[in-house]
């Protein structure tokens, strides 16, 4: 027999990738001019023309044997460096190359510190709604994860955290922008929750780790900001990739950031480099390695995301649906008119629209909606929402 738990996925399957195949289904019965899917976040504004320029010029003009051969399982000295430079720069640090690791992707990313931090029976704690696989990522290496609910505002609790935390607690993770409220974390939010790690982690002699999981760092709006996490808590760890920043999500590329002031943070640094290599990653895309070194401080057409953000809110709120305002990322958090999500979400398919239940990302009465879509789409949508909405008013609200 095959791993029991695998066996038990391929029964419960992802929310978010039975409604991307439904998409795809309902578009070679209809066409995809009638099909409205916001099941999926996949960037719709391509990579800057500049990557496709840099990805020739690199492809041209170095050496193959260079271009397409094995590194440092860290990455390139010379990425790394320009990262950190980068870095330095935007935030105000003073990172080396020998803080950064490239990964593949911010999964790669987020698994080789999970491998490297967890013991079998640790705690890892998350925010609930969270990104689902966070709960795969624990799993793999024998991890515990322990969900805190947030409150009306999505916005993580202090207290709550506080209170969760055991002598078993090995790491937090925090994703900002959020995905899948579009929440953007404040200094404010951010300051509570480095004491509350910090008070806990003295009282138990313990070193907690914060993983910031940040792919959606840079896409912010209404002048939104993300605070740099390292400068506000010593064991902050960060997750990036360019999946989302510059549109290439298929490529898999990312970094690590171990700040040496960590606990621990050489032994964490050497550890994660090997764990890097017997993943099975070994090491990040060379090819990729070399493009983000070169298009650093690029940047994705985030007025196109926001146009999309602010007609889907103000067509989905002037409908009737409650909607959370969005500030980051590129998902709208929207009430489902009923309590059951899932079931709203089976109704909305009837009209082809397609919404990933709240209850994937662990809270149920809400749904998500990928913006990152054609902005036609968008308008052609909202005749299919207000009839959705339209059986909610004929058959009274089902709350
Ligand atoms: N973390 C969050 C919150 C995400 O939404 C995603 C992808 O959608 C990832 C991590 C994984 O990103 P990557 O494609 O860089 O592996």
């Amino acid at each position: 027999m095959i791993n029991a738990s695998l066996i038990e996925k391929t029964r419960s399957g992802s929310a978010i990738r039975a409604m991307f195949e439904e998409g795809k289904r309902l578009a070679s019965l209809y066409g995809t001019e009638y099909v409205y899917d916001f099941s999926l976040g996949n960037p719709s504004v391509p990579a800057p023309d500049s990557v496709k320029t840099a990805l020739a010029d690199i492809v041209e003009n170095t050496e193959p044997l260079a271009l397409h051969g094995y590194m440092s399982n860290a990455g390139y000295e010379s990425t790394r460096k320009a990262v950190a430079d980068d870095l330095n720069r935007r935030f105000g640090t003073a990172f080396s190359a020998g803080n950064v690791i490239m990964t593949v992707g911010a999964a790669g990313g987020l698994n080789v510190i999970l491998r490297t931090l967890l013991n079998p029976g640790d705690e890892v704690i998350v925010f609930a709604p969270f990104f689902l696989e966070y709960g795969n990522y624990v799993e793999n290496y024998g991890g515990v994860l322990k969900i805190v609910d947030t409150g009306e505002d999505f916005l993580p609790d202090s207290e709550a955290l506080y209170n969760a935390i055991s002598g078993r607690t090995k790491a937090v993770i925090i994703n900002n922008p959020n995905n899948p409220t579009g929440a953007v974390y404040d200094e404010a939010c951010i300051k509570r929750l480095a004491e509350a790690l910090d008070r806990r982690g003295r009282e138990l002699g313990e070193s907690i780790y914060l993983i910031s999981d940040e792919p959606y760092r840079e896409l912010c709006y209404d002048g939104a900001e993300v605070p740099f996490l390292t400068k506000y808590y010593r064991n902050t760890i960060v997750s990036y990739s360019w999946s989302k920043s510059l549109s290439l999500p298929g490529e898999r590329i990312g970094y690590l950031l171990i700040p040496s002031e960590c606990d621990e943070a050489s032994l964490i640094y050497d550890a994660a480099v090997i764990a890097n290599r017997i993943l099975g990653f070994v090491n990040a895309p060379a090819l990729q390695q070399r493009l983000v070194e070169r298009c650093l401080g690029e940047e994705t057409d985030l007025e196109y995301y926001d146009y999309n953000r602010k007609a889907l809110y103000k067509g989905l709120t002037d409908i009737g649906f409650e909607c959370v305002y969005p500030r980051g990322a590129f998902y709208l958090w929207m009430k489902s008119p009923e309590k059951d999500d899932r079931a709203f979400c089976e109704r909305a398919k009837k009209y082809n629209i397609l919404l990933v239940p709240g209850s994937g990302f662990k809270r149920s009465g809400y749904v998500r909606l990928a913006y990152c879509v054609d902005h036609a789409m968008i308008m052609r949508s909202l005749d299919a929402f207000k009839k959705l909405f339209t059986e909610y008013d004929n058959y009274g609200k089902r709350n």
